[in-house]
């Protein structure tokens, strides 16, 4: 990692109203998240704690409304993005901040050739003409290991595997060398041999383009395999930050160490999984206090009504609990 802090994400709050007399749901109550320049971090959790509306409001695609944000600060290269206009947001989009999402099939135009569809950007915002454009479009999709780069380019998505869209949405992502690359459950549509495929390909893509990236996933396993840090989410909050390797051997959050004990690779022969007990509680419901408690097997009356504040435990490393360090039940 060189460079500096890329983004910071500071106190980001976030609700949704369908109606103006309807629930409000805090789908984000506070997200504090980094990521460091060439850096890939990990944002994990399971699904429905807020990883996918964190990494939308930091590529500036929150419907608003229902969506509104409350409160925070999304800084990237020193400027905070929510003080950018609508334009201004939509130059930094795919120029400075791209994105690789779980369906690329969603994403792409189905009308349009996929070496088009990497032209156009790179016609659009890098200013090229049609020549170089296609020439760069040839180089980038053998960059993600399109073989058969040119013949792939005159292809439409739908002749291509499920593999092959996600190298061709990733080409696309990096056309313009953006600073950071958010890569939303990337793999998670993929099988196995394709999901290492995809991991190992970013991993390069880090290193050729000196590029952050977030990697989002509800898979540990996948996140261990790629990131340098790891930030946990729960309810709507970052409850653990640390490097990936201090996470691994020695997590402190209650919420991390079950999710870990939920991992089957993780676990010795012969031993049961964990499952961890409940469900992530509805956005319109936040449990009061620590969100975890009713799910954590180190409750506490305090617990039910004093929410945690996040503290740094050691260096780097940071976890919202009142009980880090107490003993696990039997
Ligand atoms: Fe569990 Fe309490 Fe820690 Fe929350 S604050 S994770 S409920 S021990």
């Amino acid at each position: 990692m060189d460079g500096g802090t890329l983004l910071a994400v500071r106190g980001l709050v976030v609700s949704f109203q369908r109606d103006r007399d309807g629930p409000v749901s805090r789908a984000l109550r506070g997200v504090d998240l980094s990521v460091e320049a060439s850096e890939i971090h990990g944002l994990v959790g399971e699904s429905g704690c807020g990883k996918t509306v964190t990494s939308t409001a930091i590529i500036g695609l929150l419907p608003a409304p229902p969506a509104r944000i409350e409160a925070g600060s999304i800084v990237f290269e020193g400027r905070d993005l929510l003080g950018l206009s609508a334009e201004e947001r939509r130059k930094v989009r795919g120029r400075q901040i791209a994105m690789v999402f779980q369906e690329p099939a969603r994403y792409l135009n189905p009308s349009l050739r996929v070496g088009a569809q990497i032209t156009e950007m790179l016609r659009l915002h890098l200013r090229m003409g049609r020549q170089e454009a296609e020439a760069r479009a040839a180089e980038l999709a053998g960059l993600v290991g399109l073989g058969g780069a040119r013949r792939v380019l005159q292809t439409y998505p739908h002749e291509l595997s499920g593999g092959m869209k996600q190298r061709a949405m990733i080409a696309m992502a990096i056309s313009c060398n953006p600073r950071l690359l958010i890569a939303d459950e990337p793999t998670t549509a993929l099988d196995v041999t394709l999901q290492l495929q995809i991991l190992r390909l970013i991993v390069r893509l880090r290193e050729a383009f000196r590029m952050g990236i977030l990697f989002i996933s509800h898979d540990l396993r996948l996140v261990r395999t790629v990131a340098d840090r790891v930030t946990v989410m729960y309810a709507g909050r970052a409850v653990e930050t640390t490097s990936a390797r201090d996470l691994y051997r020695g997590a402190l959050h209650p919420y991390t160490r079950l999710l870990l004990a939920s991992i089957p690779a993780a676990q010795k022969r012969g031993t049961r999984l964990k499952v961890i007990p409940g469900r992530v509680p509805d956005a319109q419901a936040i449990p009061a206090g620590c969100a975890f408690h009713p799910r954590c097997p180190l409750a506490e009356d305090r617990c039910r009504v004093d929410m945690p504040e996040s503290r740094e435990h050691a260096p780097g490393h940071a976890a919202s609990c009142h009980f880090v360090g107490k003993p696990w039940p039997d």
